[in-house]
């Protein structure tokens, strides 16, 4: 049988509608931005891999990170031990994220990331009105805690959000065929526009009125990536982030898809004046290689939780919680990614995907493309085709056009979209734009 056949056999993918599923493609290799199939074709991972491989496939010097690490403390349990990879990843990432973040809450992918960012802001609510007496916790009727008055538990996000699969990080995302069938289960958001010109007063005076009840206000900066790489502006967005840290609400960035170069900043929320108070990062961040999920706080947070009161620790944890090797990943990553040759390959494709995006508006008319937009090492445009739908076939056909010209693409409905490795070379580069002009014609 052939790798195909065998996993027809047997395995079930995610986002897939498997009923008369088109048989996945076995790739046998990654190197660089390449993937190798099992005839021996290769394809330029233009979308890096689902946003994750940020230096290409098969990098040898993470893969000896790991490979020395794996030798040495492969696993470890981590409530009442530690380890040095754990540590030194959060000695390394705070001083670099944007604010002053003083605590580092390890979880194994993205989804998680969000779901820890969600519980530990609204149990920072929850510590902060919890009922005490005489500085003892009510060791009885714990559900009477849960409702105390004048707690903050609603969820501002926005709408065509993506956070996550989880129940959590599904409930304050964007609430479409995606999540259908769970919808009575999810609990309620608020969900508002992303800001513009136009908006923005409006916004702002919904955040006043409703302000007081709102525990948290998650949001991924910039660019909503599975909603459609929709953008949006820094300045208004610091104008919104104003409004809502005036209101005292906890502000989270999801910089799981943002985090590390793939603006054109290290972190999406330096575009800002306006901070996060808790930031939750993946993808990127092992290099692409490992799951690893992070989500760093600021002292406020907490502070809610440095208390007699056993009630009020954090209980939330996975079994694979600060796994060495993804943390040796992460660091290895770091390494390469903090190197002038990185950041200097980051600004140069920010720059030719800004040429390109000229490129394309000026033959806009004859290529039915519309709203081609940038930021950073990623580019996106609308194949004008009527509908909006992200079920529409047209991605599919996009997809198997690219690759039979060597490139790597999926897009989200009509979407197009690019966000390579940032060791994609200059020739790969100008393929992967060749490619997407000869596909459109
Ligand atoms: C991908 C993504 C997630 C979910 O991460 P997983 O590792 O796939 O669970 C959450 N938030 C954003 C912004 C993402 O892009």
């Amino acid at each position: 049988m052939t790798l195909q056949e065998r996993d027809y056999a047997v395995i079930w993918h995610p986002f897939t509608h498997q009923k008369n599923r088109k048989p996945p493609m076995p790739i046998v290799k990654g190197q660089g931005t390449l993937l190798f199939d099992e005839a021996g074709n290769q394809y330029i991972d233009a979308i890096s891999s689902w946003w994750v491989t940020i230096h290409g496939h098969g990098n040898r010097y993470i893969a000896e990170r790991l490979y020395k690490q794996a030798l040495t403390l492969e696993q470890v349990i981590f409530a009442g031990f530690t380890h040095e990879p754990a540590v030194s990843l959060a000695e390394r990432l705070l001083p670099i994220l944007p604010n002053n973040f003083s605590r580092i809450f390890y979880s194994d992918n993205g989804s998680t990331s969000t779901e820890v960012a969600i519980k530990m802001s609204l149990q920072y609510w929850w510590n902060e009105k919890a009922l005490t007496v005489n500085g003892l916790p009510l060791t009885e009727g714990g559900d009477q805690r849960s409702t105390v008055n004048g707690q903050r538990t609603k969820l501002l996000a926005f709408k065509d959000a993506y956070h996550g699969d989880t129940f959590g990080a599904m409930s304050v995302s964007d609430r479409s065929v995606f999540t259908l069938a769970f919808h009575d289960k999810l609990f309620e958001v608020l969900f508002i526009d992303t800001p513009n010109e136009t908006n923005i007063e409006e916004l702002k005076e919904l955040i006043n009125n409703e302000g007081d009840a709102i525990a948290a206000f998650i949001y991924e900066p910039l660019v909503q990536g599975a909603g459609g790489m929709r953008m949006y502006e820094a300045q208004w967005m610091d104008e919104l982030l104003k409004t809502v840290k005036a209101q005292d609400i906890i502000c989270i960035a999801d910089e799981v898809m943002t985090g590390f170069g793939r603006t054109g900043k290290l972190f999406a929320s330096e575009y800002m004046t306006e901070k996060p108070d808790i930031i939750c990062m993946s993808k990127g961040l092992t290099g692409g290689t490992m799951a690893l999920g992070v989500t760093a706080c600021t002292d406020r947070i907490y502070q809610a939780y440095l208390s007699d009161d056993k009630m009020k620790t954090f209980f939330h944890g996975h079994s694979f919680t600060a796994n060495p090797l993804a943390c040796t990943a992460a660091l290895a990553s770091m390494d390469l990614l903090l190197k002038e040759e990185c950041l200097g390959k980051i600004q140069w494709i920010s720059e030719e995907n800004k040429l390109f995006a000229t490129k394309l508006s000026t033959l806009h008319s004859r290529l039915s493309t519309k709203n081609i937009r940038v930021l950073g090492t990623i580019i996106a445009f609308e194949i004008d085709e009527g509908k909006d739908e992200y079920l529409n076939d047209i991605a599919t056909s996009i997809t198997q056009k690219a690759l039979e010209l060597g490139v790597y693409i999926r897009p989200l409905g009509n979407t197009v979209y690019i966000m390579p490795p940032y060791c994609i070379t200059k020739e790969e580069l100008e393929k992967v734009y060749e490619t997407i002009l000869m596909m459109i014609d």
